[in-house]
């Protein structure tokens, strides 16, 4: 039997307890949490994207730059972290002066706007592959982690859904519909920063939909030991997305596609009107659109039924991926 992403990581990398005392949270979110000091903890995270397997052969150099970073700056904002530096591990074929110039803009625009800076990294020669390593800082006991939901609090989302999934689609010629603004999201997708360090002192739960909202929020449900169940009213999805849907039939896509990059959390009823009015005053979007409850799994009530979500989402390694 395959070994899928996450039994492989728990399994060989996730078993070992903290033999520092200043490893608050290690494998298994996020980011890593490190007390630096009183009062202030670190967060780290590091992710790769793979030519073939996270962005197609021939993508335009500057979105990916600017992605790469991007999708860390991501898992910082999943635990409420303000980012701070970040290192860059380039594995290129060649080196290619234009290319590197378009990735290094998007990249360095990017980190400009979020007040980080790049303190290192290594470059290689071999197939094209981008690791990029992101610390940030959160108050101490303030991060937010996946294991905080609590039966009764609302599941919110950040943003829509689907458009990243759709801008795939697009690009791989399945699915014949003008929207470039869904394929902007798949190429150039806007960390939700701000809306993380506001979360931090109101969420109870929280992590960013990268592998498909019904995996991701599957974590949250897991480390926490709970369950939800979704409405299908709710799901903020984008006008294309409800256009894809319609034509292709294809109405989990926005439940298990990818890339989106919002941030799905979990906050008490007593939490939800403050919740409201700061993301209000942000300007961010931001949908209720569920429950937990203590009935572990993940369901979904549409038309009157309740489908069971169990076991959708992208997974590295597991069979038929
Ligand atoms: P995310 O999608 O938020 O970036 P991942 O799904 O990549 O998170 O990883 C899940 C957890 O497993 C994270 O805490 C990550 O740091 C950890 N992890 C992944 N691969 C390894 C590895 N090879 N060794 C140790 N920890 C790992
Ligand atoms: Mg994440």
């Amino acid at each position: 039997m395959a070994l899928g992403e996450f039994e492989l990581i728990r399994r060989f990398f996730g078993r070992r307890a903290a033999q520092h005392s200043a490893t608050l949270l290690g494998v298994g979110d996020d980011c890593a949490l490190l007390r630096i000091e009183r009062g202030t903890d670190l967060a780290v995270t590091v992710d790769t994207l793979v030519e073939g397997v996270h962005f197609l052969p021939g993508t335009n150099p500057e979105g990916l730059g600017h992605k790469a970073l991007a999708v860390n700056l991501s898992d910082l904002a999943a635990m409420g972290a303000r980012p701070a530096w970040v290192t860059l591990a380039l594995t290129l074929p060649e080196a290619d002066e234009s290319w590197l110039s378009g990735f290094a803009e998007g990249f360095l625009k990017l980190a400009e706007r979020y007040g980080v800076d790049l303190i290192g990294g290594d470059t290689t020669r071999g197939p094209l592959s981008v690791t990029v390593q992101a610390l940030g800082i959160v108050e101490a006991r303030r991060a937010l982690r996946r294991s905080g939901a609590r039966v009764g609090d609302g599941v919110y989302l950040t943003g829509e859904l689907g458009s990243a999934g759709l801008g795939l689609k697009i690009l791989l010629g399945e699915a014949d519909i003008e929207a470039p603004e869904a394929v902007a999201r798949l190429e150039r997708p806007e960390p939700r920063v701000q809306a993380g360090l506001i979360l931090a002192g109101i969420a109870s739960a929280c992590i960013d939909v990268s592998d498909g909202l019904a995996g991701d929020l599957g974590h949250i449900l897991e480390a926490s030991g709970v369950g939800a169940t979704l409405e299908w009213s709710r799901l903020p999805l984008a006008a294309s997305v409800r256009h894809y849907m319609v034509l292709s039939g294809d109405w989990a896509m926005p439940l298990t596609a990818g890339d989106d990059y919002e941030l799905c959390f979990t906050v008490s009823p007593e939490r939800e009107r403050e919740l409201v009015r700061r993301m209000t005053d942000l300007n961010c979007a931001c949908a209720r659109i569920g429950r937990i409850e203590s009935l572990p799994g993940l369901r979904m009530e549409k038309d009157t039924r309740i489908l069971d979500l169990a076991a959708m989402g992208y997974q590295h390694f597991s069979s038929g991926n």
